[in-house]
């Protein structure tokens, strides 16, 4: 039998202040309301009504994975050492992951995602084309080391994730298994009443295949992500490509020319040099600005388990370069400035004047944004102190070995697909979608016989939820200055019964006992209750019935006298007087 939850009895304490250590609103709200409190940095406790959130949100996400077809298994959070060591994840994470040793010295670590086990589990198991395909889910602890533990659930060091893994026999069934979960997530993130985009996202260093992310837009987001104003392409900063000049024929450039510019330390001084050359052809606009010059970066990156290396990128001297951009993109090998120590180790490279003429002479890694197109004409270092080059032409005087997206994004930006501008916004990645293809797979050998008893190399996606960093998320969207403000289908309960009235000394107010029989009610109506029976002032009820963000507060105060309550509406704040004999069948409606 469901009961009515009391407050006098609840294991509840709402806080009035903010909490010295909280960033954003989902995280003062959060440890305010009373739902979740800091055991260490990145380490949260669930308390009550905190538990029944997460355990809502994860009902939601079981339901829809249920809907296609996943089933749910539930894995160890430790991890020995081999299954990491096989796919080479053991060092790839570095120090983002917690590791053990046990009493006879064999290493563990604490699982960060589970690809691995999944992969192992189903090899174990299946054997013949006929098994295939499957989807397994977990909704499960995860723990990572996470280098700046923020903002209270949104990025915890130990935290809830739903993975669900696709195994099918061809492309094709992963392609199926791909779009299933993607409507699966967007039924979840409807039923949590976030509002969410699907954004392109970087595949990382296996590149190629369809990677998704569903954001949250908040400002308080770690993600930064670009929309076209136009059209509806999304993406995330990191993968993000944007309209490029046309490419041009080398062989319609100018020669190349060596000029002399001492004391052009920045952008701003080669420019007002190269506009006071009068032997030098100026551009169409006129003047030489910025956008004319090709400014090289040097970078270091190092593969994981290998030394660093040194890599420069050449974007156009007025853009920045967005070092964590090129870091997603690279994944899981890391990037770097270069420092005082790198360049003293490759005196060939002329701090303030190197240009990509020489660089492949000189086996440095160069790569260039794609904005720098073919034969494109720029004035760059001439890898001499106090000289600058004009008319050095990609494909003609230099050859990057790649391109990288590199530059940062701007607002004003233009749209690859539509020429559209381009808008940058804030969002928390509440989910991503990934076909993994056949990395683990391989590294696995994980095959199915086929009907011709040749082996099948099986292919993978890959599906993660923050389940924990939805409930932040949802609170960092919903929540006002008055509290928290659940939508109906993960709220701890549906109705918050706040009876306000005088009794008299050692006896129940009228208001608490005609609101002990609703409660009753209510719940047998299937309603979820929690009734404020605390001895407090009306004040402080109200407050807290605000803060706690159930979607519906019945207040049971002076009005009863004429059989009547009052009915708020926790989102929009909207009141009712409903008659009390009214009111089980008004909110059952
Ligand atoms: P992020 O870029 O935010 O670190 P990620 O790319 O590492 O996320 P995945 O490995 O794809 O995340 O994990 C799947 C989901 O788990 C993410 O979409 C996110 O919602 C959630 N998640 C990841 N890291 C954390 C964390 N530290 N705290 C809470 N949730 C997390
Ligand atoms: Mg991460």
């Amino acid at each position: 039998m469901v009961a009515v939850t009391r407050m006098s009895q609840l294991f509840l304490r709402t806080l009035r202040d903010d909490p010295a250590d909280a960033e954003v609103p989902s995280h003062r709200l959060l440890v305010r309301a009373g739902y979740i409190r800091r055991a260490a940095p990145g380490i949260y406790t669930w308390l009550p009504l905190g538990k029944r959130v997460v355990d809502n949100v994860a009902q939601v996400v079981r339901e829809e994975m249920d809907a296609i077809g996943g089933q749910e298994v539930l894995f160890p959070a430790l991890l020995p050492r081999d299954y990491y060591e096989k796919s080479g994840r053991w060092t790839e994470y570095g120090d983002g992951v917690f590791r053990l040793v046990d009493r006879k010295g064999a290493e563990y670590m604490l699982g960060p995602t589970h690809e691995e086990l999944f992969t192992t589990l189903v090899k174990g198991e299946y054997a013949s084309y006929r098994d295939f395909p499957v989807t397994l889910y977990q909704i499960q602890t995860k723990y990572r080391d996470e280098a700046r533990p923020r903002a209270g659930l949104l990025r915890g060091r130990e935290f809830v994730m739903k993975d669900s893994y696709s195994f099918d026999l061809d492309d094709d069934g992963l392609q199926t298994s791909y779009d299933a979960h993607r409507v699966a997530y967007q039924r979840i993130f409807e039923r949590l009443g976030l509002d969410y985009r699907i954004a392109f996202a970087v595949s990382g260093a296996m590149g190629g295949s369809a990677s998704e992310e569903f954001l949250a837009p908040a400002a308080n987001g770690e993600d930064t992500f670009v929309q076209c104003t136009n059209c509806d392409y999304t993406a995330n900063t990191e993968a993000v490509v944007i309209a490029t000049p046309p490419k041009q024929d080398p062989s319609t450039q100018p020669e190349q020319q060596v000029l002399d510019t001492p004391d052009t330390p920045t952008i701003e001084t080669l420019v007002a040099r190269l506009n006071s050359i009068e032997s030098l052809a100026k551009p169409d606009g006129g003047a030489f600005t910025g956008a004319h010059t090709l400014k090289n970066v040097v970078l270091k990156t190092r593969q994981p388990g290998h030394d660093w290396e040194l890599l420069v990128v050449g974007v156009p001297g007025d853009r920045e370069v967005d070092l964590k951009r090129i870091a997603g993109q690279l994944e899981p090998t890391e990037v770097a400035q270069a420092d005082a120590t790198d360049f003293a180790k490759h005196p060939e490279l002329v701090r303030g004047y190197i240009g990509p003429q020489r660089l492949a002479e000189l086996d440095v890694r160069y790569v260039v944004d794609p904005v720098v197109v073919p034969g494109s004409a720029w004035v760059t270092g001439a890898n001499e102190e106090g000289k600058h080059a004009a008319f050095v032409v990609r494909g003609r005087d230099f050859e990057p070995a790649g391109e990288l997206g590199a530059v940062e994004i701007r607002d004003g930006d233009r749209c690859a697909r539509c020429g559209g501008t381009l808008e940058i916004a804030r969002g928390i990645e509440i989910g991503h979608i990934f076909q993994l293809g056949r990395k683990y797979a391989d590294a696995f050998e994980l095959d199915a016989q086929g009907p011709d008893g040749e082996p099948i190399r099986i292919t993978m996606g890959s599906y993660g939820v923050g389940v924990s960093r939805a409930v932040a998320a949802i609170a960092e969207q919903s929540g006002d200055d008055a509290g928290l403000c659940w939508p109906r289908s993960i709220a701890p309960y549906d109705v918050h019964l706040v009876p306000v009235g005088k009794a008299k000394p050692g006896e129940e107010s009228d208001q608490l006992r005609a609101s002990e029989q609703l409660a009753r009610e209510l719940v047998d109506a299937g309603h979820r209750v929690l009734l404020d029976d605390r001895n407090a002032s009306a004040g402080e009820k109200f407050a807290d019935a605000d803060l706690l963000g159930m979607p519906t507060i019945v207040v049971i105060g002076k009005g009863l006298v004429d059989g009547n309550v009052e009915v708020k509406d926790r989102r929009t704040g909207e009141r009712r007087t409903v008659p009390l004999a009214d009111l089980v069948a008004d909110l059952s409606r």
